[in-house]
């Protein structure tokens, strides 16, 4: 157990991050918990975002002028800054996409084609995001590659023996989730990495949803390949990153064509740049890149281990009470857990909680959250699902719970 409390967390400073929070919806006060779709930007973000457009906004890379050596910098410095943040051993190890699908895409569309033969295994789990399933289902496609699937229990755990059953020496890929955005399962990756690794399979980590949540080392988890999302983590949209070992990224051919990813382009052929160049063609999100930045100072600056601590504790406090509500039912139930909580209401169905929900100022998720391979398995349609962040506070909770237990006596 960690040692510490709510008290290592300045929720008002936090709240003062967040202009958005404070505001009414429907003439009630705002209660955000559809973080895990996205979570709303901190203001040092936004800042940022404002000055490039106001001050800096030119292209990078190509451009001797001052505007364009200032963007270059403050881009590059994101590199720099996300390079420490999941201490990959160098900052060319890290490409900027415009988000986990993109990474995930990319991954499997240009690794894939020269690494996937016909008859090899792709590993993927029950719980993946379709983001995690479809570009996958594309490369065996195109390949011949066969994927197969690593069940889980009914409380939304990967079953490590069969995972260990499924591994072999036709395993070219093992493609899983740190946590899952449905359930909020944390999975054991460091062990199924090992796994992977001990048979001689690359391994591809989708951390969309633990980047915001859970410290992450790549060096430590000895993946080959790492995705994430800046507007998970308090950060613009349109931006995320895939982290590549550099002997993975130089054995692997280019995504898309065009300028910046060429060393020299003729007619007769063309050679192409160095990682991470080599996988950044076109103009990028230049100022929500620039902006990121901000995003992964502010978790930061809380640290990881106070956030992981003070969301613990909300989820915690929020079971109990939605335990007491008659007719809930948790999905996923799992040991190790993000601050997610999906659920189902007797009598109610999601989609119509979730609108009263709205009419009560409270944005919640509800559907299939693009899980419907987890969703089938659960044999369910969807689910109501929030999840919290780190400026959610236990009131908001409490007026979560108050506004449930109406619903539900009017469905009664
Ligand atoms: N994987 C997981 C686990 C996710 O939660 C999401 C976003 N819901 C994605 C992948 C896709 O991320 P993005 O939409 O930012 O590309």
């Amino acid at each position: 157990m960690s040692a510490i409390t709510t008290t290592a967390i300045d929720i008002a400073k936090i709240r003062a991050q967040f202009p958005v929070l404070d505001q009414e919806v429907n003439g009630k006060p705002l209660i955000y918990f559809d973080n895990a779709a996205t979570s709303q930007t901190a203001k040092n973000v936004v800042d940022a975002l404002v000055e490039f457009y106001e001050k800096d906004h030119a292209n990078i890379h190509r451009g001797i002028h001052t505007l364009a050596e200032r963007s270059t910098k403050a881009f590059e410095a994101t590199r720099e800054r996300v390079h420490r943040f999941i201490n990959s051993e160098e900052a060319d190890e890290i490409i900027f996409t415009k988000g986990t699908t993109e990474s995930i895409n990319l991954v499997a569309q240009s690794w894939g084609s020269k690494f996937l033969k016909k008859g090899d295994e792709i590993l993927i789990s029950q719980l993946e995001h379709h983001s995690n399933i479809v570009p996958w289902q594309l490369a065996a496609e195109r390949t011949g590659a066969i994927i197969k699937v690593i069940p889980i229990n009914a409380k939304g755990e990967i079953l490590m023996d069969e995972y260990k059953r499924l591994l072999s020496a036709k395993t070219k890929v093992v493609a899983v989730n740190y946590v899952s955005n449905s359930l909020g399962t944390i999975n054991p990756i460091k062990e199924i990495i090992d796994l992977a690794i001990a048979h001689g399979a690359t391994t591809m980590i989708d951390a969309a949803q633990a980047a915001p949540h859970v410290k992450l080392d790549v060096q430590e988890l000895n993946c080959d390949f790492l995705a994430l999302s800046s507007h998970k983590m308090y950060g613009p949209t349109g931006v995320g990153i895939l982290y590549g070992r550099r002997d993975i990224l130089e054995a692997t051919p280019p995504y898309q064509g065009g300028g910046e990813m060429i060393k020299d382009v003729s007619f007769s052929g063309t050679t192409f740049n160095d990682i991470p160049y080599k996988f950044e063609a076109g103009t990028p999100n230049i100022g929500e890149v620039i902006a990121f930045k901000y995003a992964m100072d502010f978790i930061d600056d809380i640290g990881h281990e106070n956030i992981q601590a003070y969301e613990n504790e909300l989820l915690e406090y929020a079971m109990d009470k939605l335990q007491q509500i008659p007719g809930f039912t948790p999905i996923g139930t799992a040991d190790n857990k993000a601050s997610v909580i999906s659920f189902l209401m007797q009598n109610v169905h999601p989609y119509d909680l979730g609108q009263l929900l709205d009419v009560k100022g409270i944005a919640v998720r509800t559907g299939h959250h693009c899980t419907q391979p987890l969703m089938d398995f659960l044999k369910i349609d969807g689910t109501v699902r929030a999840s919290f962040a780190v400026y959610n506070t236990k009131e908001e909770i409490d007026i979560f719970c108050d506004a449930l237990q109406k619903i539900v006596e009017r469905f009664k």
